[in-house]
């Protein structure tokens, strides 16, 4: 590779490296003719997990390629990112350049705005809101959150509890909940991030019944444990320089303080300080979403009294309902999924674009086996609530419920040969 081959990939580089960086591999081309040496630089450059925080002096320059939410709202709004520039940092030290960072290093994402403690949300608000109100279609600055974790209110009638036994391989519901007082990981610090796993592993440690189980520390996880967690789907996945987490700061001094909570049968499970304090997922095999839910409600609880023994409670907002990372998970944070044998929908690429039609008319998400834009093996699909904010977690959870026994009936009357996909796709399109 000659310098010239090295002065066109450096071109390519450059996007993804800070300010710093770039000065920094500018100075090394200059400096020597050694390929090898330049390669290096570039190569650990660009892994490198230490991301520092950016302070943009004034709004950054978007390109086309730049597609989120955060991008729009600064671009449709000259002077607000000077002005909220001016607003300072807030108290733990987050500013408006950290809030944007990864929507600025990550051209593609859609929301492109992380939040790095609780004050965040209101001191630039001017961002967040708009932001928001595109993702969720939910206007904070008009409307309000309400929350409802009564499992008992869940209705499941017996035609669809027959229904979900036949389809549903597995059911799934989780949430983010994060610890006031603490940073949230994108604004945190090796200190406060060890303190909440502090507080969550002593509050996993008073986890009891069918819900006690053991905390794993990511450090301390062999290959071999991290791997059947994560073919099972138990595990978050380590982050990659392309995900929101990364350039938001949150990745931080990987794995520490990060790990898994896990009872026996791996039906209730928390993950700590990846994208958000804690992950509480409740899981299992089946479609037994009631027993489900209620398990997820019980952890919930469960952290809520642990952190109020500890002084301190979960980040919830009147307005905004419980508060994290991303605002793509706001208000209940929540999402209930079964994963759904849908032979018939699986067919082709036409009746699959059908799935989404259908799934989009219930505000449900297909999604494919292992997650977001992953394919379906064996025809299972992952089919959740899209909503997540203006909707208690029971009605949220009751429109998967409603949702998904439509989206089986199709599919049983496809089988059955009662409907075709073309009037399945008539139907859900008036
Ligand atoms: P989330 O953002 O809710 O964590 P992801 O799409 O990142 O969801 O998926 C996380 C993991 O959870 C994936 O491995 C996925 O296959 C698994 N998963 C999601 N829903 C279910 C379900 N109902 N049953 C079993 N596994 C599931
Ligand atoms: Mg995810």
């Amino acid at each position: 590779m000659s310098k010239t081959d090295i002065a066109a990939l450096y071109e390519n580089v450059k996007p993804k490296l800070y300010d710093s960086q770039q000065k920094e591999l500018e100075e090394k081309f200059k400096s020597t003719d050694n390929v090898a040496e330049i390669l290096d630089l570039c190569n650990k450059l660009l892994k490198n997990p230490e991301v520092p925080n950016a302070e943009y002096a004034t709004c950054p320059a978007f390109t086309p390629a730049h597609k989120s939410l955060m991008c729009k709202t600064l671009s449709s709004t000259p002077g607000l990112f000077e002005k909220l520039k001016n607003a300072g940092p807030t108290a733990k030290g987050f500013t408006i350049s950290r809030a944007i960072q990864t929507g600025v290093m990550t051209p593609h994402l859609g929301v492109g705005c992380t939040a790095g403690d609780e004050e965040s949300w209101e001191k630039y608000k001017e961002l967040y809101y708009p932001v928001i109100k595109g993702w969720h279609g939910f206007d904070p600055a008009t409307q309000s959150h309400k929350s409802d974790l009564d499992p008992t209110k869940l209705v499941q009638s017996a035609e669809q509890t027959e229904l979900f036994n036949k389809y549903v391989a597995s059911t799934r519901v989780r949430a983010a909940r994060n610890v006031s007082g603490y940073s949230l990981p994108a604004g945190t610090n090796d200190e406060d991030r060890e303190k909440v796993c502090q507080l969550l592993t002593a509050a996993f440690a008073n986890f009891e019944g069918d819900l006690a189980g053991t905390f794993y520390p990511l450090g301390t996880l062999t290959d071999a444990q991290k791997d059947m967690l994560l073919n099972n789907g138990y595990l978050f996945q380590i982050p990659k320089t392309t995900n929101l987490l990364w350039h938001a700061g949150a990745a931080r001094s990987w794995p520490k303080s990060r790990g898994i909570f896990h009872n026996a049968n791996h039906t209730a499970l928390c993950w700590v300080n990846e994208e958000d304090h804690c992950r509480i997922i409740s899981m299992a095999k089946g479609g037994n979403i009631k027993d489900v839910f209620d398990r997820f409600c019980r952890i919930s609880a469960a952290l809520a009294k642990s952190a109020e023994a500890n002084g301190t409670k979960l980040m919830y907002s009147e307005k905004l309902g419980y508060l994290g990372t991303c605002p793509s998970n706001l208000g209940t944070g929540l999402r209930a999924s079964v994963m759904v044998k849908l032979t018939k929908f699986n067919e082709t690429e036409h009746s699959r674009k059908v799935l989404e039609k259908v799934c989009d008319k219930f505000d449900l998400q297909p999604r494919g086996s292992a997650g977001e834009h992953s394919a379906a093996v064996e025809d299972k699909f992952d089919v959740s609530n899209k909503q997540r904010i203006g909707f208690t977690e029971v009605q949220l959870v009751q429109k998967m419920i409603d949702g998904c026994t439509k989206v089986i009936q199709y599919e049983e009357a496809l089988a059955k040969g009662t409907t075709t996909i073309a009037q399945v796709e008539a139907e859900v399109s008036v």
